[in-house]
């Protein structure tokens, strides 16, 4: 069997199980990959390439999904960073036996946790 056809099959099969599973099949398909999008509780999603899918109705709300995206992202990755340096912040400061050095970790340590407080509030 040919690998586009073995796919297409793989497609039907898990399409049907999503459809099992109470999901409901939309009419309307992925833009990229030109399968049907499925709906289950409330999630529309591309049972293919697993992306999530939004329906808009004009040009300036695709630009601001696009933008609340990737900014979601970038705060995801700053608060990665952030709990990495948490982390290894707080170990020094529990190693820490000079005074000196610790009123700067412990300074550093507030300056974290101010920052993670803040990318958390941000919406
Ligand atoms: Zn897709």
């Amino acid at each position: 069997m040919s690998k586009k056809k073995n796919d297409k099959l793989s497609d039907i099969k898990q399409m049907s199980t999503l459809l099992l599973s109470g999901a409901t099949m939309l009419a309307d398909s992925c833009p990229d990959c030109k399968v049907p999008l499925f709906k289950k509780n409330e999630n529309t999603f591309c049972p293919k390439c697993g992306r999530k899918a939004v329906f808009v109705s004009s040009d300036d709300e695709v630009r601001e999904i696009e933008h609340a995206y990737s900014f979601s992202e970038t705060r995801e990755i700053i608060q990665d960073i952030l709990t990495g340096k948490l982390t290894y912040i707080a170990q020094k400061l529990a190693d820490c036996e000079d005074f000196e050095e610790m009123k700067i970790i412990l300074e550093i340590l507030d300056l974290l946790l101010n920052l993670t407080t803040k990318i958390i509030r941000i919406k």
